[in-house]
């Protein structure tokens, strides 16, 4: 980052370059969090939850078959065919659903009766009606587990605030949908996480993954962990086989107050705004839905203090959600000392930026949200990746964050390099259409194991 002019802005972004004593410090918290989840005694009490998915296995390519799949929780729905014929040959097929928002804070039942909806449509459109397809259903959203199939809601987080779901079975209600609607021959077989969707696609082709990570909409990341300290299992001490599959919605960590130190007068702000306040304190520091808004909010503070496009205004920027996060990706796209997208950016808010120090310090501003999230991301992996005591590691990642900003993955990367122990090495993956493969593939490991 250069050299920011002005002392009002320097001030502001101050926080938000959290140096790396600090980062350390979160590591070593996390690593407690992580410890409290794990553990049955302190489980109940615990913000990172580091829920059992009752996945054990991850996939060898063995697995054969045809399957429907569900992604529900980011910002599209959508549904996929995948039919897997062995040595790496996984083919999909996938329709992609708008998702009318007043279904984030409508009912169960019109939740459950769209999505059913969406896969009769698509069932319709394949031909698969009657052939009594096993499906997985990605549902990212903070499940305890029960068994792979069976998992329920705990909270809802990203905005979503559908009555009626919290504390019930999600694949019942999914599976009682399709039930009522009567139309087509549909068994649901596994339920699972984005995080662990990701995971188990990239380790169908890769065998050193052992995380699967999100950093889109919201963020989370799963992790491969000795069954014997998944506490939380019943079958922990004997099972037979030696890992579980562990879902830490991260997200969470920072709800009790450990994260304290690290979060800025802009993050509380932000917090105050959400359906969930107190809650989701890491993601919403890191992920997509509340990073354009930071921007904003620190954008808003500027012009009012007269540090930045002084004598203009906009009534679009003084709207909550108006600086969308992918702006952020496009301004940090810009060549340095070029303004061509950020100009768009402007433009589409309505301002003119007269001064080339109104540009610079808005990609300034941008910079810092973006660059203290990949900071936190990273504290994150690192956190697992030492609890896992491995020195060589690949980790699958998705989410539009990541995929879209010009340089997060580097300066994950970059962080992560920094904090982890020497001689340890890792390797991000981008995931290919993890949902809705990993989900595939955990309804094929049911199959297989009847
Ligand atoms: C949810 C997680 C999910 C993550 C990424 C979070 O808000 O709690 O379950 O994995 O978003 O989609
Ligand atoms: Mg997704």
């Amino acid at each position: 980052m250069g050299t920011i002019n002005h002392p009002d802005l320097q001030l502001a972004l101050k926080d938000f370059l959290i140096e790396e004593e600090k980062l350390t410090q979160v590591v070593y918290r996390m690593t407690k969090e992580m410890k409290m989840g794990l553990s049955k005694e302190t489980h109940a009490r615990a913000a990172v939850k580091c829920f059992v998915t009752y996945v054990q296995d991850l996939p060898t390519g063995k697995e054969r078959g045809k399957f429907l799949a569900l992604d529900l929780g980011g910002s599209n729905f959508r549904v996929l065919l995948v039919i897997i014929r062995g040595d790496s040959d996984l083919q999909t097929e996938s329709r992609t659903y708008v998702f009318p928002e007043t279904l984030m804070t409508g009912t169960a039942k019109e939740l459950f009766d769209f999505i059913t909806e969406c896969l009769v449509q698509f069932c319709r459109q394949f031909g698969l009606e009657n052939e009594g397809l096993p499906l997985g259903f990605t549902f990212s959203f903070p499940c305890h587990q029960q068994g792979l199939s069976k998992g329920t809601l705990v909270a809802w987080t990203k905005g979503f605030r559908v009555e009626g779901v919290v504390g019930r079975n999600v694949v019942e209600l999914l599976q009682e949908a399709i039930t009522r609607r009567g139309e087509i021959s549909v068994t649901v077989v596994a339920l699972i996480n984005d995080t662990v969707g990701t995971l188990l696609s990239t380790a169908y082709f890769n065998n050193n993954c052992r995380i699967g990570l999100i950093v889109g909409t919201g963020t989370n990341a799963c992790y491969v962990e000795k069954t014997v300290n998944a506490e939380c299992f019943e079958g922990y001490q004997t099972s037979p086989k030696p890992y579980m599959v562990i879902n830490t919605e991260w997200g969470a960590f920072g709800d009790n107050g450990v994260l304290e130190f690290v979060r800025t007068p802009y993050d509380k702000v932000i917090d105050k705004e959400t359906v969930n306040p107190g809650r989701q304190t890491f993601e919403k520091c890191i992920s997509g839905m509340y990073m354009g808004e930071m921007v904003r909010l620190i954008l808003i503070d500027m012009m009012a203090k007269g540090v930045m496009f002084r004598n203009e205004s906009s009534e679009k920027l003084l709207q909550r959600g108006s600086f969308s996060t992918s702006y952020i990706s496009d301004i940090e796209s810009d060549a340095p000392g070029e303004y061509r997208m950020c100009n768009k950016v402007l433009h589409n808010l309505g301002l003119r930026g007269n001064q080339e120090s109104d540009r610079l310090n808005l990609r300034y501003i941008c910079e810092a949200v973006s660059s203290r999230s990949a900071k936190l991301c990273a504290c994150g992996l690192v956190t697992l990746i030492n609890k896992m005591n491995i020195n060589e590691v690949a980790i699958a990642v998705d989410g539009s964050v990541y995929r879209y900003h010009p340089t997060y993955p580097s300066m994950l990367e970059h962080h992560m390099k920094k904090l982890l122990k020497p001689g340890v090495k890792f390797e991000l993956v981008c995931s290919e259409d993890g949902s809705g493969r990993g989900a595939a593939l955990a309804a094929a490991t049911t199959v297989k194991n009847k």
